[in-house]
């Protein structure tokens, strides 16, 4: 959305603005036909003729428009609302844009400039009184779009789609998408970006025979963090600045080796508990006899169980953020018991210890 009344692609609309919202709408800008940028044109169209809304403007460009009629406002897919309730008072109304031509729509200047992608789709820009953002829909490798990014004196943003991982550049190249390593080289079409291509892609996106630093002298921030005019489809201004901040992210993001981690703590706080259950059990009778005698067995024994139960819980072991990244509760927990284990029940002095 850019403000209230103009909408980029429709992938989502209804399922994400309320009705209200929806009627506040003049215009949406189309980037392609692929059913995951038109969807919501349906039920959009037929919410806004049932609320007596006004015409809703669909700009794309010629192939696109052509398209939808064709395929999808056709009568027999869906109506076509540009003849409900009437044609003198339809509910959209298709505006065809020539690429790289300035047309105002909903306040706003907008340019379509076209990319490569399978279909004909277009990317863009948008230009009003506070500065320009870009919106590449979607695109593979593409050179015109960067030429014209490049000639903007203010381009605050850039919302760039990266659907596959690099592991599937097959796929994403067959269909017209882009990956992290293809976006990292197509950044370094835009010299003016204030963020490293490795700022916010993986390390393995920079191209051959380059180092994450080597881009930096492109940027004017530190490579982890954001500017607010920064290009990047990911970036995140909470990144950890530490090597031990970064490590724990790698490991917090990996599925397999989050797995593992988990897995381990579990069965090391098994072997802690049966440790520390052991120690305690043998050295109760004497804990018990220097508390009183026998007669307090059982409270002494209670009172361990339930000091242990609450060592072992969450909130006792607290995360502790680290360079904004958090710990787990078990991760974190392992010390505790390890430190109660080694100072508990063979030392009187400690008392009775949890752990
Ligand atoms: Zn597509």
């Amino acid at each position: 959305m850019i403000g209230d009344t103009l909408a980029v692609d429709a992938g989502a609309l209804t399922s994400g603005l309320e009705i209200a919202d929806q009627m506040k709408l003049t215009a949406c800008l189309v980037s392609h036909a692929h059913m995951d940028h038109i969807r919501d044109l349906s039920t959009l169209a037929d919410n806004r003729c049932q609320m007596h809304a006004p015409p809703l403007t669909i700009a794309a460009t010629a192939e696109t428009i052509a398209l939808l009629k064709r395929h999808f406002f056709n009568g027999l897919l869906w109506p076509d609302f540009t003849q409900i309730p009437s044609p003198q008072h339809p509910t959209i109304r298709y505006l065809e844009l020539e690429p790289e031509k300035r047309v105002e729509i909903a306040g706003h200047q907008v340019r379509a400039v076209l990319v490569s992608h399978t279909i004909e789709a277009a990317a863009f820009v948008i230009e009003g009184p506070g500065g320009s953002i870009a919106y590449s829909g979607d695109t593979g490798p593409t050179d015109r779009l960067w030429e014209v990014l490049n000639e903007l004196p203010d381009l605050k943003a850039l919302l760039m789609e990266v659907s596959f991982p690099n592991d599937e550049q097959g796929l994403a190249t067959s269909s017209g998408h882009h990956t992290p390593q293809t976006l990292a080289r197509e950044l370094r079409k835009y010299p003016h970006a204030r963020v490293a291509a490795d700022a916010a892609l993986p390390h393995q996106a920079c191209l051959p025979g380059e180092s994450s630093s080597a881009s930096a002298p492109r940027s004017r921030a530190s490579p982890w963090k954001c500017s607010s005019s920064a290009i990047t489809s990911s970036c995140s201004s909470r990144r950890p600045t530490s090597p031990l901040g970064r490590a724990q992210e790698a490991v917090l993001t990996d599925p397999t080796t989050r797995r593992r981690v988990a897995t381990t703590a579990i069965v090391l706080s098994l072997v802690v508990a049966a440790f520390e259950g052991t120690g305690v059990t043998g050295a109760m009778p004497s804990i018990a006899a220097s508390l009183g005698g026998l007669a307090a067995y059982s409270w002494v024994f209670s009172a361990f169980l339930i000091a242990s139960t609450l060592a072992c819980s969450p909130a006792a072991s607290s995360p502790t953020p680290t360079d904004g990244v958090p710990c787990t509760p078990s991760a974190w927990a392992l010390p505790r018991g390890l430190g109660g284990l080694r100072r508990g029940p063979i030392d009187r002095s400690a008392g009775v210890s949890s752990g």
